[in-house]
């Protein structure tokens, strides 16, 4: 039996009653565009995230883009992300009409680096948008204090780090606002797509409920130009239920991470790092090897799904590359996408499976590290593998 990478079926396996219950209460309703479920969610989650205003859109992209638009940033402006993150971080600076600059991020916890902002401010910066990237926080205190001396809007994508702690205080609550994702292969995942803004900021709430549902809130008048991007009533009523398991899933997550880091910790692999003054939420389990793709393919033949998080930098990908700035050279991100590898993580993994896959890395190694002879080398070659569609 092949390892996923996500095992989504094992959870709605286990979640079944309570996720059909829930869907059948919105049908026997006939409510299915915002609503009473997306109401009640949207309170929820705003107090788990210990924020006042919680409104839910259609992605985590949307949610990017609509929490921006809100706050004013568009054309001319410059909004400071890193260079290794998900192609949605970028793509909605660009969707506001504003100029993504990347910069190279701390090679410890994969985080935007602070002491890289400075260098990258200008009179048009608008704003920074750090990513808690692979569920790690980013290190908001420096990067507020930064925005705070040059008058910068903090908008947070919190797309994988549903839960995460910095110095005690949610991620998704030290922003201006930040965007949450719940597409499926996230620690909080809908049946499909959705997302939402998170925040204090009771105007940006405002508008943002407006722009969400065509620019209106009272039928039929549109003081905005707003989009469609409603979260809607079934994912809601989904999102609920799951939101309830949210804690308990994230604390299985650490318990795994640190049997893995247990497992690996003689290995030549670089492991994953958490710094004592947060708390990781494991969306990702992230290693770091110099012959990666050769560990990679080794893994994909014994059944263990391991994926790459992200093989092509932003910089580097055709519909972005000429649309962001790179003010300094992002080394880091450069080298470490050759090394980068995403072994399998998910509240659903066992014990077990853990341990077959870090014997499998283990064995991986061994074969790397042998002197190769030719007909292992042509049997290498020959494996041709897919990768992983989720982009979360
Ligand atoms: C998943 C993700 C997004 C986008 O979320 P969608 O719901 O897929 O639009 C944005 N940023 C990061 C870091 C993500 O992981």
């Amino acid at each position: 039996m092949p390892i996923p990478l996500v095992n989504l079926q094992q959870q709605h396996d286990e979640l079944y009653d309570e996720v059909r219950n829930a869907i059948d209460r919105v049908i026997d309703r006939s409510d299915f565009i915002l609503g009473s479920e997306v109401e009640a969610f949207e309170e929820e989650f705003a107090a788990y995230c210990e924020v006042k205003h919680c409104i839910g859109v259609g992605s985590g992209l949307d949610a990017l883009t609509l929490a921006m638009r809100g706050l004013g940033i568009g054309q001319g402006d410059e909004v400071i992300t890193p260079a290794n993150t998900f192609v949605a971080t970028a793509l909605a600076i660009k969707q506001t009409g504003a100029t993504p600059v990347l910069v190279d991020h701390d090679p410890a916890t994969y985080n935007l680096d602070p002491r890289r902002l400075s260098a990258a401010i200008t009179p048009r910066t608008k704003a920074i948008l750090p990513v808690h990237l692979y569920g790690h926080p980013a290190d908001m205190d420096p990067i507020q204090t930064i925005a705070n001396e040059h008058s910068l809007l903090v908008i947070e994508d919190a797309c994988q780090a549903h839960g995460a702690r910095y110095k005690g205080r949610r991620c998704g609550s030290m922003g201006r606002a930040a965007a949450f994702s719940f597409y499926p292969g996230k620690n909080l995942g809908a049946l499909g797509d959705g997302g939402a803004v998170v925040t204090d900021d009771d105007s940006l709430a405002e508008w943002i409920r407006a722009a969400r549902n065509y620019g209106s809130t009272v039928k039929h008048r549109h003081a905005i130009r707003g989009v469609n991007s409603r979260l809607d009533n079934i994912q809601a009523a989904v999102l609920r239920v799951k939101l309830r398991y949210l804690d308990e899933w994230n604390q299985t997550r650490r318990w795994l991470a640190s049997e893995y880091c247990k497992l690996l910790g003689g290995s030549d692999v670089i492991l994953p790092t958490e710094r004592d003054d947060v708390e990781h939420v494991y969306h990702l389990f992230v290693i770091r090897h110099i012959e990666r793709d050769g560990l990679l393919e080794h893994l994909l033949r014994r059944g263990v799904i391991a994926a790459i998080h992200y093989p092509v930098p932003i910089h580097r990908q055709v519909a972005l590359g000429r649309a962001c700035l790179v003010p300094s050279p992002v080394t880091y991100t450069d080298t470490f996408c050759d090394q980068l590898l995403s072994l399998p993580m998910c509240p659903y993994l066992t014990l077990g499976d853990v341990e077959s896959v870090a014997h499998e890395v283990a064995s991986g190694l061994t074969r790397l590290s042998a002197p190769r002879t030719h007909v292992a080398r042509t049997q290498v070659d020959s494996v041709s593998f897919s990768e992983s569609s989720l982009p979360g």
